[in-house]
C-alpha cells in the first residue's frame, strides 16, 4: 500500500510539473536503474558522546540523486526497493559503500541501516562479511542498525543470526526504539549493543511529559541489560541537556549535525 500511494503522489507530482511524461514512467521503473546509473548516494550524520561531545560514529543515510527530480529521500523510495526486491542489490551496494569509505576515516564508527527483506535473505551474513573483508574495516567499527519487528518476525532464527553476526565482531543497534510491536522480554534474547530512542519520544522530553518518563526508563532499563542508548532527533539543547543529565550515551540530530554527503 505504501508502494502504490507513493506511486500515485509520484505520478501526480510529475503531472504537476511538467507534461505528463511517458506513462510507463515511475518511480519505481526509474529506480531499477538508479544504481548502475550511480545516481544513489550516501549522506552521514554524524553521533556524538553525549558526556564530552566528541563524535563516535556517523550513521549513512541513503539518497538518489535524480536527473530531474534532484535528491529524493530515503522514505520514498525505501518503500519501493523493498517491495520490488530492488532492496537487496541497494543494501548490499551500501554496506560496501560506507564500510569503504570508513575504512578511510580515523577511528569513529559507521552505522547502517538494514532493510527487512535484506535481513531475512540467506547470504545476509556472507555479505556482511564480504563488505568487511573487502574493505578492510575493523568489524568492531560496524554497526548495523536493525528494527524490532524484524527481529520478531522469527526470533529464534533471528537470534541465532545476530549470533553469527556477533561472532564477527561487529555491533547491533536497534534502531527507532520504543514505536515497535515487540516484547520486552525479547531484549535479553538478542546480543544487542544499542537502543535508539525514537526521535518521536525525544522531542517533547525536556517539557515534562510522558515522554519524559518513557525514555528516561528506557535509559535505566538499557543500562541494567548492559545496552547503550542513543537519542535520536535532538534538535534543541534543552533535549541536548536532558539527554546529558539523564546519562543518555550517544546524541545525534540536526542540532549537532545534520546528514551531509562524504
Ligand atoms: P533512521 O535510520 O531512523 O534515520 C534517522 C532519520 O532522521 C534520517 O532521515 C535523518 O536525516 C533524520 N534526522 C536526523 N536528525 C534529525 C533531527 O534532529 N530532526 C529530524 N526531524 N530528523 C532528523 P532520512 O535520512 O530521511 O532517512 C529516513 C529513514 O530511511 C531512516 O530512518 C532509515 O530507516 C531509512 N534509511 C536511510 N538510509 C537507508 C539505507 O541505506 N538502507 C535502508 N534500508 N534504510 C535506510
Ligand atoms: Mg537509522
Ligand atoms: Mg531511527
Ligand atoms: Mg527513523
Amino acid at each position: 500500500y505504501e508502494a502504490k500511494r507513493d506511486r500515485l503522489e509520484f505520478a501526480v507530482f510529475r503531472d504537476a510539473l511538467e507534461p505528463a511524461p511517458s506513462s510507463t514512467l515511475t518511480l519505481e521503473a526509474a529506480l531499477h536503474g538508479a544504481l548502475a546509473r550511480q545516481e544513489l548516494e550516501l549522506h552521514y550524520q554524524p553521533l556524538f558522546r553525549t558526556s564530552d561531545r566528541v563524535m563516535i560514529a556517523k550513521e549513512a543515510l541513503l539518497r538518489w540523486r535524480h536527473p530531474e527530480l534532484g535528491l529524493i529521500s530515503p522514505a520514498q523510495f525505501i518503500p519501493l526497493a523493498e517491495e520490488s526486491g530492488l532492496i537487496v542489490a541497494i543494501g548490499t551496494w551500501v554496506l560496501q559503500q560506507a564500510c569503504r569509505q570508513a575504512a578511510t576515516w580515523p577511528g569513529v564508527r559507521v552505522a547502517v541501516n538494514i532493510s527487512a527483506r535484506q535481513f531475512s535473505r540467506p547470504d545476509f551474513l556472507a555479505v556482511v562479511e564480504r563488505a568487511l573483508a573487502c574493505s578492510g574495516l575493523e568489524p568492531a567499527r560496524l554497526e548495523i542498525e536493525l528494527t524490532e519487528s524484524m527481529l520478531m518476525r522469527s526470533p529464534d532464527a533471528a537470534a541465532e543470526l545476530l549470533r553469527s553476526l556477533k561472532a564477527l565482531g561487529i555491533r547491533i543497534a536497534i534502531d527507532d526504539f520504543g514505536t515497535g510491536y515487540s516484547s520486552l522480554a525479547y531484549l535479553k534474547r538478542f546480543p544487542l549493543d544499542t537502543l535508539k530512542v525514537d526521535q518521536s519520544f525525544v522531542r517533547d522530553i525536556a517539557q515534562a511529559s510522558q515522554d519524559t518518563a518513557i525514555v528516561t526508563t528506557i535509559i535505566h532499563m538499557a543500562h541494567a541489560l548492559g545496552l547503550e542508548v542513543t537519542g535520536e532527533g535532538v534538535e534543541t539543547e534543552e533535549q541536548w541537556a536532558f539527554l546529558r543529565d539523564h546519562a543518555c550515551d550517544s546524541v545525534q540530530g540536526y542540532l549537532l549535525g545534520r546528514p551531509a554527503p562524504e
